[in-house]
């Protein structure tokens, strides 16, 4: 439905007036049947792109034996999917969730518990940095701290402190005896695809060690092979305590989970949290389904190689456009152009071009393609993307002349 009709859906969001009928490997198609390269993957979820066999599979084949049983009972995929998830990495316990946000408040509540039930109920503050996105619910803008998505929400939740990105002095002056946790993303998504260097992580596992602190990270939109690790932090051997996840390990059915090591797990006994949908069998065959492929050998060697061909060419796009693109940061296919022209303009000048990319923090375009994509989808996005730039220069150049008249 246009803009221009009365919609019943809350106007919550500024949609673009494309409704994407169907999709094929990267390629989004429109009801009007026009095809656009989806490098935004329905914002890093679309992991292995639209219409993915092994997944259909996996969904149907669960559709047709149990949809919904609740955690009253037993859950053998749930079981297998967390066992999965642990073997491939620090954790020693999962819960799942539906969403990312939800993940992130289980690690919030099990910091808070953990140290309540170790003997410190006086630490329950959480430190977070600016530039982070941690979700939508009432305690992660909490975290995330952004004036814009906690304006007119009545108080904030108690418990964040927040302190500038990178400022390793800033986050050891903020530590105080209510201190439980510190809450990072490795790779900030919604602040503009800004790498946290390993360094810094170490600095931040170093001042959790020496205070008793959680680490824990958010690796929703960075985790699930995207940066060609199956976990952003796998490439910097800095382990936290506590990692939230979501997006991409569900492939596009709603999902997310907490990870933690026993140890940071230990006070979330029966009955201290819990949800009804998570984890439920359709989720967890999905969940499974992803991990089936994300867990090849070669599948992390194609999302590096594919990668490192995207870059060299974004590389040659800077060089070509200085005065529509300033950098390009990021890590795997967790790309950013940073943007000399309003990131919008390029958004919509991509899309005008038929290719979808999304727009973040720090004038930056995402460039978060499904990590299944060819070389043959690169070129073609590259191309789409010099065309956008193209239109952009020209535009640039049209208003210059004006100026001078
Ligand atoms: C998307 C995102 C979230 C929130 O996930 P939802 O599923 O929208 O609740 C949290 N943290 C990060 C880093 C994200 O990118």
């Amino acid at each position: 439905m246009s803009s221009s009709h009365l919609s019943h859906l809350l106007p919550t969001y500024a949609r673009a007036d494309i409704a994407i009928e169907r999709g094929e490997g990267a390629w989004a198609i429109a009801g009007n049947g026009e095809r656009y390269l989806d490098f935004g993957a329905g914002v890093a979820v679309n992991s292995l792109g639209y219409s993915h066999p092994h997944l259909i599979a996996a969904l149907t084949e669960q559709a047709q034996k149990i949809w919904h049983t609740s955690n009253l009972y037993q859950s053998p995929q749930g079981e297998r999917l967390a066992a999965r998830l642990c073997e491939a990495t620090f954790a020693d316990q999962v819960f799942f969730t539906n969403s990312g946000a939800e993940a992130l408040e289980c690690a919030i509540k099990m910091a808070r518990k953990y140290q309540s039930s170790t003997g410190h109920p006086e630490k329950y503050r959480i430190i977070t940095f600016e530039g982070a996105f941690h979700g939508r619910t009432l305690a992660t803008i909490a975290a995330g701290g952004q004036a814009k998505y906690l304006e007119g929400f009545g108080p904030k939740v108690d418990g964040f402190d927040q302190v500038p990105f990178g400022d390793h002095a800033a986050v050891k002056a903020a530590i105080t005896p209510q201190t439980a946790a510190i809450l990072i993303e490795p790779i900030q998504g919604e602040g503009g695809v800004r790498v946290v260097p390993p360094q810094c992580l170490r600095g931040l596992r170093e001042l959790c060690d020496e205070h008793g602190l959680l680490l824990i990270f958010d690796e929703v939109q960075s985790g699930v092979g995207r940066t060609g690790r199956l976990f952003a932090y796998q490439g910097t051997r800095i382990a936290p305590d506590i990692m939230a996840i979501a997006k991409g390990i569900g492939g596009g059915f709603p999902m997310g989970a907490c990870l933690a090591t026993k140890e940071a797990a230990q006070g979330m006994g029966a009955g201290t949290h819990g949800s009804t949908f998570g984890g439920n069998p359709l989720a967890m065959a999905v969940g499974n389904a992803v991990l089936d492929e994300v867990l090849k050998p070669e599948f992390l060697e194609h999302v590096n190689s594919v990668s490192l061909l995207l870059k060299q060419k974004l590389m040659g796009l800077l060089d070509h456009y200085p005065n529509i693109i300033s950098e390009v940061r990021g890590e795997g296919l967790f790309l950013g152009l940073r943007a000399k022209v309003p990131a919008s303009d390029l958004v919509t000048a991509a899309r005008a071009n038929h290719l979808l990319v999304i727009p973040a923090g720090d004038n930056v375009v995402r460039l978060i393609p499904p990590l299944i994509i060819t070389a043959d989808d690169v070129a073609s996005a590259v191309q789409k993307l010099e065309a956008a730039c193209n239109m952009l220069e020209n535009a640039r150049l049209t208003a210059q002349k004006g100026a001078a008249k």
